[in-house]
């Protein structure tokens, strides 16, 4: 069990940049979900969401919701249910996106089996062209269909934008859900409880109060727990500094900058290039690319420069740093979105949840 690398999780960061947007959010009709798979659905994570003001948390896999389970709030599948895992979705989830009609039926048979009823939003394609049906028509159909469905009630129509297809959230297309929405409201005499419009990517239309009336979820990660949204674009009124990472230096050497007689392949079949920068001090932390990409780390210090990595290795040039780094110096790294996800998802990285009133580590 070691204690490095290890990836920071500040929690009252993630609080309070819940905070923020749900009171932002709710001037604008907007009540957020919190989505919580870039933190692998830690229950820590999702415990400082809910402390945020948030009472619905949301996750693509039925495994991380699994994980929440005991967290008193109400929780809701992102990624269309595999029919593989239908009790697991009726059992675990009180609400799950939905676009297959077949999927819809397994759905309802669980619920009748478990005895509950189990809420659908029905995905509609907008252009992204990632779930959800494209024509008006059959998502109308479906949505006769799953109503007609015993331990089946249909709560939503949501869409998703700005993920495959990077389309972008606009009045234009947010209106179209709200058309379809009022075509199943009239043809059913429902009341439809949540038009899920967006993820974080809507943020920006949100706030420049071009969302229109009638939507009334965006569906919140990146935002929450990172502070950006469309294009990684910072979000207004959160903070950024949420995870942060630290590795341990193994070695220190003064080395030339350029291999002697490099002709072979690197371990990762690549043909290697180096800048000839004479002489310099070079450390090795104990990280590499089994544990994170390192083009998605940036060391805090700015006079270090990232030479490379292999598998297990992070090599760094301290030459130019104003620190003195010696053996067992620690180091630490800003993360990128794809960062922070691999090194949730690491089982060699520790995982450090801070607040103000504790620190908890999980150790690798
Ligand atoms: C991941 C996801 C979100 C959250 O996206 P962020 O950009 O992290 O806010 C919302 N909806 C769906 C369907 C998702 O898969």
């Amino acid at each position: 069990m070691s204690a490095y690398p290890c990836i920071n999780i500040h929690l009252d960061t993630i609080t309070q940049n819940t905070k923020n947007l749900v009171t932002t959010c709710q001037s604008h009709g907007i009540t957020p979900a919190g989505v919580t798979k870039l933190a692998c659905a830690y229950p820590e994570v999702g415990q400082a969401i809910l402390d945020g003001g948030i009472y619905l948390l949301a996750d693509s896999r039925i495994a991380n919701l699994i994980k929440l389970h005991h967290l008193d709030a109400k929780k809701m599948l992102l990624r269309i249910p595999a029919i593989s895992e239908a009790d697991d979705v009726v059992h675990y989830a009180d609400v799950s996106l939905n676009s297959e009609l077949v999927t819809l039926e397994a759905l309802s048979n669980e619920a009748i089996k478990q005895h509950k009823s189990h809420q659908v939003i029905i995905m509609h394609d907008l252009g992204d062209l990632r779930e959800g049906a494209f024509y008006e028509e059959e998502t109308l159909a479906l949505s006769r269909k799953a109503i007609a469905l015993p331990g089946i009630d249909l709560v939503g129509l949501g869409t998703n934008l700005a993920c495959y297809g990077g389309v972008e959230p606009t009045a234009a297309n947010q209106n179209q859900l709200i058309t379809i929405a009022k075509k199943i409201e009239t043809e059913h005499q429902i009341k439809l409880q949540y038009l899920s419009g967006a993820s974080s990517a809507g943020l920006q239309l949100m706030l420049n109060g071009d969302l229109p009336q009638g939507i009334n979820q965006l569906r919140l990660g990146a935002s929450i727990l990172m502070g950006i949204g469309l294009n990684d674009d910072r979000v207004p009124n959160t903070r950024q500094d949420t995870f942060d990472l630290t590795a341990e230096i193994v070695e220190i050497k003064v080395k030339p900058s350029v291999p002697v007689n490099s002709t072979a392949l690197d371990a990762f079949g690549i043909k290697p290039e180096f800048i000839d920068r004479g002489l310099r001090r070079r450390a090795i932390c104990a990280i590499g690319k089994q544990d994170v990409d390192i083009d998605q780390i940036t060391p805090k210090d700015s006079n270090i420069i990232v030479i490379g990595g292999s598998s297990d290795h992070l090599i760094l040039d301290i030459d130019d740093s104003k620190i003195d780094y010696s053996i067992g110096s620690l180091v630490e790294f800003e993360l990128s979105y794809g960062g922070v996800l691999q090194c949730m998802t690491s089982e060699y990285i520790t995982k450090r949840f801070i607040s103000s009133t504790s620190v908890k580590e999980l150790l690798c």
